[in-house]
């Protein structure tokens, strides 16, 4: 997959080779082959004040294609030492005129970013199945609403204003939303590009600037972008990209004195674990998007046909690695026994394989954890007499890829049920009315989107407004908007991304409050 820039014995990888090495000789940037017959140049090193850089130390880890398992290169590793120099990048582009000049360059920017990403579409949505293992349609639908993301983003950077507060005429009273500082943001491994650009976007329309650390398992996207940040006229040090490992260069930016707030995505342990850190350092503020085990209810009265394709999307897009996938279907009994038959005849029916194929809608999942965690909880569901209705089984000993699999006769205590799986597994079951499935629905801990299948728009509300989660999808699933705040409930975090929402978690309100002489 890559050219022999880099060390050409460094191919194939078994699934429990060490990860990390010293590499120094490993090139900044190497040229990647594509699958479809083109290649790009892949940078490698740490993206720090604009420019590539080696890390103190040089070590590098190898980049897996999760859809043949072999080695696509190696990156540079950021550790402790290089989150601090990034730090300080970041600190100097906050005291310039990006934070507190004339928002018209912001808007500009993020626009001339926005431009890029379409005009690179396809060698990003490439990069993203070659490295997390997705399929080119879904990266491609990832690349599209990174770059719709970040123009919405600037159409709001010249709009953050503060207000004018009346209390009398003895005092003149404003607010201004001032940024925060130099923010953090701690990115996963399903989503590696949205995921950056639902992040980047409303830290940089409000004038913060960025330490930010991809997924150890998927840091290639983030990389090119870098390119694009500085081709599109981001100044040096606003934004700063690392490759590295959690809990040694994730674990420096949560508990980093001089950042000023921590943005992650990722399981609910390591977002207790970073919140943890947070408070411990320096009370740096938080927002955190985790897990979910989101229902996905049908009734009576739906379109059924369409239920079923929100069904389908709501748990195998992406391979089911979605924070907020329909990975616990209800169904009312009186369609029930159709809902079934339509939703496995449509899972079967599912084409799994090489990601770059254009009718291919499941890839591969996106590492070899990734894959025994599921094929786990398979195991998990058939021992606690869950009956297995489709899949349950790899695809190919070769690659990560794994059936789309359903399990009915479960009970609410099965671990299949309460935990996520974040894989292309789910439950179906059967309710009689709208009370108990709301109960049902909110018997969870977690609280990040459900899915209602209706044509009656009262019951459609109602069971809306009864669910506890931050998102809830009427007769569609998985159905994104860069408008639309998207964020948990309960142990599904706190803090929105995209929408006007996204703005309030990377401002801070002060209050100016005058005393006036009156004069006669
Ligand atoms: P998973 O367990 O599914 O890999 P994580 O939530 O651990 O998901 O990972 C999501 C992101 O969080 C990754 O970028 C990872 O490097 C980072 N991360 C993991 N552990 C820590 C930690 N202790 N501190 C900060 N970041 C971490």
């Amino acid at each position: 997959m890559f050219s022999s820039k880099i060390n050409s014995n460094l191919v194939k990888r078994a699934a429990a080779a060490p990860l990390n090495r010293l590499y120094s000789q490993l090139a900044l940037s190497v040229n990647v082959n594509l699958p479809n017959g083109t290649s790009y140049e892949q940078p490698t090193g740490l993206f720090i004040n604009n420019e590539f850089v080696l890390p103190k130390q040089k070590k590098t880890f190898e980049v897996i294609s999760p859809s043949t398992e072999e080695e696509i290169t190696h990156v540079y590793e950021a550790r402790e030492e290089d989150i601090d120099i990034a730090v300080e990048a970041a600190q100097a582009a906050f005291n310039s005129d990006w934070a507190t000049g004339d928002p018209a360059a912001r808007v500009k920017a993020l626009l001339k970013l926005a431009d890029l990403i379409d005009q690179n579409a396809e060698t990003l949505a490439h990069i993203e199945s070659l490295d997390n293992g997705k399929s080119l349609q879904c990266s491609r639908g990832d690349v599209a609403l990174s770059s719709q993301c970040i123009r919405s983003a600037a159409g709001w950077a010249d709009k953050i204003n503060g207000s004018v507060v009346e209390t009398g005429d003895t005092h003149f009273n404003y607010t201004r939303r001032e940024p925060l500082g130099v923010c953090g943001q701690i990115i996963p491994w399903n989503f590696p590009l949205l995921m950056l650009s639902w992040k980047l976007a409303p830290a940089l329309a409000t004038g913060n600037t960025i330490v930010l650390k991809s997924a150890e398992s998927t840091p290639l996207s983030a990389l090119y972008m870098a390119n694009l940040i500085k081709e599109a006229g981001i100044p040096a040090g606003v934004v700063n990209i690392v490759s590295g490992f959690g809990k040694i260069a994730g674990e420096a930016i949560a508990t980093h004195q001089k950042i000023k707030k921590v943005a992650f995505t990722g399981s609910t342990a390591t977002g207790r674990h970073i919140m943890k850190a947070a408070a411990e350092s320096n009370l740096k503020k938080v927002t955190l998007e985790l897990g979910g085990k989101s229902p996905n209810i049908v009734f009576d009265d739906a379109n059924v046909s369409k239920a079923v394709q929100s069904l389908v999307a709501g748990i195998f897009y992406n391979t089911g690695e979605v924070c907020c996938a329909g990975s616990r279907i209800y169904v009312q009994e009186g369609v029930y026994d159709q809902v079934l038959s339509e939703f496995k005849a449509a899972a079967e029916g599912i084409k799994i394989g090489n990601p770059f194929d254009e009718d291919v809608f499941m890839g591969a999942q996106a590492s070899y954890a990734q894959l025994t965690k599921i094929l786990k909880f398979i195991e998990i569901g058939k021992n606690q007499g869950a009956t297995l209705i489709t899949g349950g089984e790899r695809v190919d000993d070769k690659g990560y890829f794994i059936k789309p699999t359903i399990f009915g006769d479960v009970t609410k205590d099965m671990d299949i049920v309460k935990e996520e799986i974040f894989g292309p597994v789910v439950t179906i079951s059967k309710f009689k009315t709208v009370d108990e499935i709301v109960e049902t629905a909110n018997d969870s801990p977690y609280g990040l989107a459900a899915g209602v299948h209706t044509e009656d728009i009262n019951k459609a509300i109602d069971v809306a407004n009864r669910i506890k989660s931050g998102t809830i999808w009427v007769n569609t699933y998985n159905d994104f908007h860069q408008s639309v705040p998207f964020g948990g409930y309960g142990e599904s975090g706190f803090g929105r991304e995209m929408g006007q929402e996204s703005l309030d978690n990377y401002t801070q309100v002060k209050a100016v409050r005058i005393g006036l002489t009156k004069k006669n």
